[in-house]
């Protein structure tokens, strides 16, 4: 059975016994509640009629007096008892019961059980007269028990009617359940990571499933897209080389190439294998971090001692025209992993030179607030498109491949990018063409604290 049957049928269940126990509950309280209303209703309609009684010329007037009304008969008598006015079966039999003032009596006849009540009307220029009222107790039972045989009777009616209108009700508030479902089998299925449920708006629990399911389809289509990227990047950079080596080898094995020839082949056999070494090492540090088997061990160090040294060892490595600065405050210490810091610095530090003019130099800065660390490396070099501001972080990707050396796969930014991210930091670029670049790193301090 369907998840919405099962709650129309568990709805209707409940229902059916909340009514019949209802039902049960009234018909035991019945005895009593028609007791109690038979007799305050017997009073009421006696002390009305008595208000209408009155005398005119020494002569009893009860036009006005209702001598049955809801199910109550009202009888008149004398004085001294007798009977006087009022209508009902079996008068005799009422007339034998001594009149009282303010009393009920319960009398039985031929089984049927009534209610007798009397009431003194004094006069002081005329004759007291006695009304008595009487109300068949039977009668009412009789009514409260036929309302329950038809309630009983159409309680079939009403369980069916309460089941379907139930299912219905269950049936619209299980259709947006019913989408999710159905988005996620056509998902799976199609292998279509592009479909969204799209519930729209709403703040119920559902709509909250909907909301985080499309999150959560979004973020697999963006992995799986970029996993795809990442393969054919790679596939596309093996390729070259692969092939390069390949067509070397055809050549010197196919033809009697000269030892100077076969040498040749062998030098660029030797540099396409070292360019794949180096693709090869660059993507195994890429899969340890994203993995996390490189674990990040970090540790609280002087920020300002390492940029001073990754300064101090690439300015080694400079020509005449290059300079390299340093504006950083004595220290100020930071959680993090050496050796994938030094990583990131050196990384930008190059690139500063490589892709700077003739005359280039590259400036490396901190400073901080109470929240963050904000390292910057700027350099005037020849500056970065801003169409390119995202796409240089993403991995294999080159603006220039004219400038880049053989080393240089399109992977050292975003494996920046990638660190700076495990260290909860974020980086982003400022350049103008022509004039230079900017890279910002920003490190927040309150993280760093509540991990240690
Ligand atoms: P690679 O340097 O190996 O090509 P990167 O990921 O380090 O790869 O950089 C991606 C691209 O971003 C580079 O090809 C280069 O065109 C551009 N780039 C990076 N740093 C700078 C810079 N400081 N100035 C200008 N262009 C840069």
């Amino acid at each position: 059975m369907s998840l919405k049957g099962k709650i129309a049928l568990l709805n209707t269940v409940l229902m059916s016994i909340v009514v019949i126990f209802l039902l049960f509950f009234m018909i035991s309280i019945s005895d009593s509640v028609i007791d109690t209303s038979s007799r305050n209703q017997l009073k009421y309609i006696l002390e009305e009629n008595a208000e209408e009684i009155e005398w005119d010329d020494g002569e009893l007037e009860l036009d006005d007096v209702d001598f049955y009304v809801n199910h109550v008969s009202t009888l008149i008598y004398s004085d001294d008892g007798f009977f006087l006015e009022g209508n009902i079966q079996n008068r005799e039999f009422f007339d034998q019961f001594p009149l009282t003032n303010t009393y009920f009596t319960t009398v039985n006849l031929d089984g049927v059980e009534y209610l007798l009540y009397d009431l003194l009307v004094e006069s002081r220029k005329h004759d007291n007269v006695y009304l008595r009222g009487i109300v068949s107790v039977t009668e009412m039972s009789e009514t409260v028990s036929l309302l329950f045989h038809l309630t009983l009777v159409s309680l079939p009616f009403f369980i069916l009617f309460a089941g379907f209108g139930s299912y219905l009700v269950t049936k619209r508030s299980m259709k947006p359940l019913e989408k999710i479902v159905e988005t996620a089998q056509e998902i799976s299925h199609g292998d279509d990571l592009s479909l969204r449920i799209e519930l729209g708006k709403g703040k119920d629990e559902i709509h909250q499933l909907a909301e985080t399911f499309d999150i959560m389809f979004s973020q697999l289509e963006q992995a799986f897209l970029t996993e795809k990227q990442f393969s054919s990047d790679v596939s596309h950079e093996l390729r070259t080389p692969t092939a390069v080596i390949l067509a070397e080898c055809e050549c010197n094995l196919s033809e009697k190439a000269s030892p100077e020839e076969q040498r040749e082949a062998l030098e660029i056999i030797q540099k396409q294998a070292f360019k794949m070494q180096n693709l090869i090492s660059a993507l195994l540090n890429f899969v340890r971090l994203d993995n996390g088997v490189c674990k990040l061990e970090k540790e609280e160090l002087d920020f300002c001692e390492l940029i001073s040294l990754v300064c101090e060892e690439q300015e080694t490595l400079l020509s005449e025209n290059q300079e390299i600065f340093v504006d950083i405050p004595s220290s100020v210490y930071y959680s993090m992993d050496y050796g994938l810091m030094i990583r990131v610095l050196s990384n930008l530090i190059v690139n500063g030179f490589q892709y700077g003019k003739e005359k280039s130099w590259v400036k490396v800065s901190l400073s901080e607030t109470e929240e963050n660390i904000l390292v910057t490396v700027e350099d005037n070099g020849i500056g970065i498109a801003e169409e390119d501001f995202e796409r240089i972080f993403h991995r294999f990707y080159q603006v220039d491949t004219a400038r880049s050396s053989k080393n240089n796969m399109g992977l050292g930014l975003s494996m920046v990018a990638q660190i700076v991210k495990l260290h909860h930091g974020t980086i982003s670029v400022s350049s103008e063409l022509g004039v230079g670049s900017c890279f910002s790193l920003l490190f927040p301090k309150t993280l760093n604290k509540s991990e240690k």
